[in-house]
């Protein structure tokens, strides 16, 4: 099931809208709410919530997720005591495997779940992410960037 997960403009709390489902008002404090969930198979390249065009993508870390991988870890642990390293790159490879994208909006942080990937969209880039949070010159991200 395809979603998009976003903050209420008025109320701030958070909202879910699936494929398929109408538009309505926040469900906490009904305020006029016009999003809606692009189609299961669309391409997300502008965020559903509030039309900004800069996405980016990271692995979906809800709860459920980091539940299994604690419960994954603590199998693993007898198998990897003393061999830590091989243990996690092992984790890293089924978390990769099992732990989907989503897709998130630099300016709202909505959360696009469920989408097929998008080619044109990068990894989360502190650089861009300070560029929304503190304007187009944060203090000091000349130093933090690799050119
Ligand atoms: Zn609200
Ligand atoms: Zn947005």
């Amino acid at each position: 099931m395809s979603s998009v997960h976003f903050l209420c403009s008025q109320c701030e709390q958070r909202l879910g809208r699936d494929a398929g489902e109408a538009s309505r008002p926040c469900d906490f404090c009904g305020a006029a709410n016009i999003v809606v969930a692009p189609d299961a198979d669309a391409i997300i390249d502008r965020c559903a919530a509030c039309g900004h065009d800069q996405l980016y993508f990271q692995k979906d870390f809800n709860r459920k997720t980091g539940i299994a991988l604690v419960v994954l870890g603590s199998i693993f642990v007898p198998w990897t005591y003393g061999l830590s390293l091989l243990g996690v790159t092992i984790l890293d490879y089924i978390v990769w495997r099992i732990v989907k994208d989503v897709i998130v909006c630099y300016e709202c942080q909505a959360v696009h779940r469920g989408y097929p990937a998008n080619p044109s969209l990068k990894p989360f880039d502190l650089v861009i992410h300070d560029r929304h949070v503190y304007g187009s010159a944060p203090p000091g991200a000349e130093e933090g960037s690799h050119h």
